[in-house]
């Protein structure tokens, strides 16, 4: 049996009996802000703590310059994180509990949040997971990164995010091994009556024989996991 297996039948989470899970000093929790300690505000909803947030910032208006840098990097990366449609986060929820699609978007806020420009990048299905209404906040922030100066390349399976594209890749013209063709270059919007195959499949498919074909160039050491993953 493997030892991290074995071992997990003797470990299990319990809650700290000298902070009750707040993870921090009793010193560091008379800090409060409007009456609610750090824990507190962590266990808030991400959208009500955006609304908290932005409360500050108007009802104590004029702030002093740095509680106004302060509270404008929090509202923003706040609004991030609920425009990508997180909205129903807490800031104390582990990350390990987090499904795949939540960490990619919470990664996807970190790259907004940093204000990067002339960047590549390669985002694969970030709508999986996504509720359908929150599918256009999304191509907002793509747009506002595009806007920033990066470029985007998104494999996607989602209509509405196509056709939100500047340019159009549709791989085809089938799945697997009977597609790796470009079938389709161009704008999204004059394609919108085209049936679109299975453009992500194909996608990786292309990638995996150009990998191969460089593999065949570089000869038997060269390791292609490191491409084609
Ligand atoms: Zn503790």
């Amino acid at each position: 049996m493997h030892v991290r297996i074995f071992l997990s039948r003797y470990r299990a989470y319990t809650e700290c009996p000298d902070c009750q899970g707040t993870r921090l000093q009793p010193d560091a929790l008379h800090f409060k802000i409007l009456g609610k300690t750090l824990p507190e505000l962590w266990h808030i909803p991400l959208d009500q703590l955006l609304f908290f947030f932005e409360g500050i910032a108007t009802s104590h208006a004029p702030l002093d310059k740095t509680t106004g840098l302060v509270l404008h990097e929090i509202t923003s990366r706040l609004n991030y994180l609920c425009e990508v449609g997180l909205g129903y986060l807490s800031l104390d929820r582990q990350a390990r509990t987090l499904s795949g699609g939540e960490i990619a978007r919470v990664n996807l806020t970190t790259c907004l949040g940093s204000a990067l420009t002339q960047t590549l990048f390669v985002l694969d299905e970030p709508t999986v997971g996504l509720h359908h209404r929150d599918i256009h906040r999304l191509t907002r922030v793509m747009h506002n990164l595009r806007d920033k100066g990066n470029t985007l390349v998104v494999v996607e399976h989602d209509e509405a995010v196509m056709h939100q594209a500047d340019q159009l890749i549709d791989m085809g013209p089938e799945a697997g091994e009977h597609g790796g063709e470009i079938t389709y270059q161009g704008p999204a919007k004059t394609n919108s009556k085209k049936k679109i195959a299975h453009p992500s499949v194909s996608l990786r498919r292309a990638i995996n024989s150009y990998s191969q074909q460089i593999e065949e160039a570089a000869g038997p050491s060269f390791n292609r996991r490191s491409l084609s993953k």
